[in-house]
């Protein structure tokens, strides 16, 4: 009797694996409850804030999720949600605005239980706790420095004090935005460009601030801009120069097309590249002043093109294409030594795109000199160089007809006019002078 009523229990639990299949046999095995992540984890929120929920339990699902607010020992229901379907992972946005809390401290309790038939079949439950202290402030800002007037491709520099530990603040112009630097002194200097493709209506930058639990501060930057005119300029292309050029882009823009066709290519989608990546190594700057003086203007060196100049491209008589010439262009004596224009460190030296060889020297809170064209290049990313000191030879490499410096002034990865750097009067007048 009892042989046959083990028969029959062995086959009862082998059909009740068989009909469940591996899968089921898991949940009863498992004994891991969710795992919990919650992002950010800790620090300071706004009433705005929302808290990302990861959950994972890939041996039998997600089935539910609680998340509780204690604050002064009253706990509040946020978030409250079963699921019917176990899946393995799930991420939550959970939003504070729901709660009506106050400043100060207070937890949140993350609730979430897995489908498994552990615990009598309720399934396994992970609690975890985390604390954080809720800002609904936003960061007051003083000026201290007097309106500055910006010329537009120039620069403006502004000094300011912050009532808090900030996650971000600078001056923001459209999509640009250009960092403030907190200085050993406690506050921040910012400077920021009036870039040359906006009219003085058009230009209206703000100063922004944005605490640590996201409260942020905004107001127009108080300005004084004013216009400046740029240069125009026909280049006509001829065979002869695409013929010498266009093969060095055949790499970048392989395929079978004309050199006219490449040219275009290489003006428009690589100069973006090129402008975007400088946007980036804009951001490489070290957080204090590193120059003096004047910038050193290549020695004994023709202007031949300056900035923003808006240069038509016409090829066999037509108008090909339009775009700006964001630096000066310098002709001194083949493979001339082309010296640093101020103290700072390299932050590029490699080849990129249109500029050919190029040496970026950053010299502090966004300020960036370009050395395009190159034929030969003599310093390594890092390298701290001073003012006048070489960085390697003039040349033609890149788009350039011939052998000449590109000198370029970056703030912050925009593109502004050298002439304000070489000149010793502004300098006094819109920075030293501003900052004492
Ligand atoms: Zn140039």
């Amino acid at each position: 009797m009892s042989n046959l009523k083990n028969v029959v229990l062995t086959l009862f639990v082998f059909g009740l694996l068989g009909a469940c299949g591996v899968g089921g046999y898991m949940l009863f095995k498992d004994q891991q409850a969710p795992l919990i992540t919650v992002t950010p984890g800790d620090g300071r929120l706004s009433q705005n804030s929302v808290l990302e929920i990861s959950l994972a339990d890939h041996a039998s699902g997600v089935k539910s999720l609680t998340v509780l607010i204690r604050k002064n020992s009253t706990m509040m229901t946020v978030y409250q949600q079963d699921w019917a379907d176990r899946l393995p992972e799930r991420k939550e946005m959970v939003n504070l605005s729901s709660v009506n809390l106050q400043e100060g401290a207070f937890e949140v309790i993350v609730k979430a239980t897995d489908g498994s038939f552990a615990a009598f079949g309720k399934g396994n439950t992970a609690t975890r706790e985390y604390s954080y202290r809720l800002d609904t402030t936003p960061p007051r800002v003083s000026v201290i420095t007097m309106p500055p007037y910006v010329r537009r491709g120039g620069v403006g520099v502004i000094a300011y004090a912050v009532s808090e530990e900030v996650a971000s603040t600078g001056v923001a112009v459209g999509d640009l935005f250009f960092p403030g630097y907190r200085q050993s002194n406690g506050n921040y200097l910012c400077f920021f460009a009036f870039p040359y493709s906006l009219t003085v209506g058009e230009y209206a930058p703000k100063l922004v601030a944005t605490d640590l639990a996201g409260n942020s501060y905004e107001r127009g930057a108080g300005v004084n801009p004013i216009d400046r005119e740029f240069t125009t300029d026909r280049i006509n292309l001829s065979d002869s120069f695409l013929a010498s050029k266009m093969p060095d882009f055949e790499q970048d823009f392989p395929g079978d097309m004309t050199n006219e066709q490449r040219f275009l290519k290489v003006n428009r989608e690589m100069r973006a590249a090129n402008r975007a990546a400088l946007y980036d190594i804009g951001k490489q700057t070290s957080p204090s002043m590193l120059w003096n003086g004047t910038f050193l203007r290549l020695h004994n060196a023709a202007n031949r093109a300056r900035f923003a100049e808006k240069r038509t491209y016409v090829y066999n008589g037509t108008e090909i294409d339009v775009q700006y010439h964001l630096g000066h262009d310098l002709a001194s004596t083949m493979h001339a030594p082309i010296p640093s224009a101020n103290d700072g460190r390299v932050v590029f030296a490699d080849t990129m795109g249109i500029y050919g060889q190029v040496v970026i020297v950053d010299h502090g809170l966004g300020l960036q000199t370009l050395y395009a064209h190159l034929s030969e290049i003599d310093v390594t990313p890092g390298q701290a160089v001073r003012k006048g000191e070489i960085l390697g030879k003039s040349g033609k490499t890149g788009m350039a007809g011939g052998d000449h410096l590109h000198f370029g002034v970056i703030m912050s990865g925009m593109p502004v006019t050298p002439l304000e750097w070489f000149d010793a009067h502004w300098i006094k007048d819109n920075i030293t002078d501003r900052l004492k």
